[in-house]
């Protein structure tokens, strides 16, 4: 019996060992292993309504044990730090307890084929002090983290607000980056800063004193879209009171304050990167061809160039699509690379001339609880359908739908779907622990 390991329970990781466990786990033709560093999956996209507070982590997690229990894999909690492929085995890290004590030593898992679901991490391009001085958005402690600061900055800021009106004290957030995520967290932020105000847990005016600044170096935000809804999408958030700064190339970040490439000096309380991603550091230490941002290359199969025994899905490979050129960091590709790898896999010899074909379905930008813009696949009149407002929000929250109905099915995705609904009117609309 062969043995599959997946490292990666990300968006496309956890689905791909879902559909192989009860695909091959279940029968016995293949002993399939997911190796996370964390317990539990959190869909990445959702990490902005974790930092505003809008969302609890506990009550969207996924625990990959319960779910490799289900469905017919195994779980192995760890941080990989490299992969032996002459030995066919990955090395992990020893697993230590909040305390630091040795839980579990270094291991290795020996495999037959691995695939790498990595994801990816913030790029910080080098500009000086942003490694210092940033906080960023990668994973579940980083949102929580950054959720904190902006709790407790509103709460200081409102205390030195009542104790002097007329100071103009508030709290300053810079966001760098003008792209989907840095657009749809200064969206939620907005709407966090007037709910805490709502609540009285700060003093400040959610508008005049929580300052929240895109800066953004093209001449558009979300330049992945048509100008039309790029634009649209700037209205709004200039609407919320949002500062939306283009053409702006940040050139040095201090621990109070953001320079630009112009010397202009913009203050922050809070600075959250979010100008672009690479694959994590481990990508370049496997003896395999990689991008200057460490992608993986990967052959039409998604086999990493050089290597049979080992496929790259995500984030962290390099594919390029014939048609639609090269892959954007996104998860749709990462669910539709899962799809095509869960087939591959269960298939002996399949992976040779098997050839992976990208089907762009769109892309939606969430502009908080009630907005979103974007566009479908599919066109009407040679053009592509652009949509926006509260039917584009509806869309967009069916994105997290559909990745449920992956790992869990339909009828678990509906009985989620209206617990979360449920959840949501009944519990704070703010989190504030
Ligand atoms: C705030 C935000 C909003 C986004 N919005 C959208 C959106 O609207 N639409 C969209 O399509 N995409 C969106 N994205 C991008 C999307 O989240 C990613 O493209 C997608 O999650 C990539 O999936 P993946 O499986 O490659 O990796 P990930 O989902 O990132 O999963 C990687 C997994 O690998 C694990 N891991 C990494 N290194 C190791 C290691 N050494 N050892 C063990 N485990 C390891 C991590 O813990 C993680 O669980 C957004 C991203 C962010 C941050």
């Amino acid at each position: 019996m062969q043995t599959i390991v997946i490292v990666g329970g990300g968006a496309g990781g956890l689905e791909l060992a879902t559909r192989l466990g009860d695909s091959m786990g279940k029968a016995g033709s293949a002993r399939v292993i997911l190796v996370d560093r964390w317990p539990a999956h959190f869909w990445k996209p959702l990490l902005h309504t974790l930092a505003s507070g809008k969302r609890d982590a506990q009550g969207t997690e996924i625990d990959y044990a319960a779910q490799a229990c289900e469905h017919g894999f195994e779980f192995a909690r760890g941080e990989v730090l490299g992969v032996d492929r002459d030995a066919r085995c990955i090395r992990l890290a020893p697993w230590l307890a909040d305390d630091g004590a040795e839980v579990l030593p270094a291991r290795a898992i020996g495999y037959d084929k691995l695939v790498l679901a990595l994801g990816s991490v913030t790029n910080f391009f080098g500009v000086p002090g942003a490694a210092e001085h940033v906080l960023t958005l990668d994973d579940v402690p980083q949102a929580e983290a950054f959720r904190q600061r902006f709790i407790d900055g509103c709460i200081q800021a409102g205390a030195r607000h009542a104790a002097d009106p007329e100071a103009g004290h508030g709290i300053d957030i810079v966001i760098v980056g003008g792209g989907a995520t840095g657009v749809e967290l200064a969206a939620e932020l907005s709407h966090s800063a007037r709910t805490l105000a709502r609540y009285k847990v700060h003093a400040l005016d959610p508008v005049r004193n929580v300052r929240i600044r895109i800066l953004e170096r093209g001449s558009l935000l979300l330049p992945h879209l048509h100008p039309r809804l790029s634009k649209r999408a700037a209205r709004h958030l200039r609407s919320l009171g949002i500062k939306v700064l283009t053409d702006c190339a940040v050139a040095r970040v201090e621990p109070h304050a953001v320079v630009d490439s112009e010397g202009s000096s913009y203050p922050s309380t809070i600075t959250l990167w979010a100008a672009g991603v690479e694959a994590p550091a481990m990508c370049a230490g496997l003896g395999l061809t990689v991008n200057r941002l460490r992608q993986i290359a990967v052959t039409p199969s998604l086999q990493a160039v050089g290597d049979q025994n080992l496929f790259a899905l995500g984030d962290c490979a390099s594919f390029t699509c014939p048609i639609k050129g090269k892959l954007p960091p996104r998860a749709q590709a990462a669910h539709q690379q899962a799809m095509f790898l869960a087939q591959v896999l269960a298939r002996p010899g399949a992976a040779g001339s098997a050839v992976f074909a990208y089907r762009d379905y769109g892309s939606l930008v969430s502009l908080g609880p009630l907005a979103a813009v974007g566009v479908l696949s599919g066109t009407i009149g040679g053009r592509k359908v652009q949509v926006g407002g509260a039917l584009a929000r509806w869309l967009y929250s069916m994105m997290y739908r559909k990745h449920l109905m992956a790992l869990h099915g339909f009828a678990r995705m509906a009985a989620r779907t209206l617990a979360d609904w449920i959840g949501d009117r009944i519990s704070p609309s703010v989190k504030l622990h």
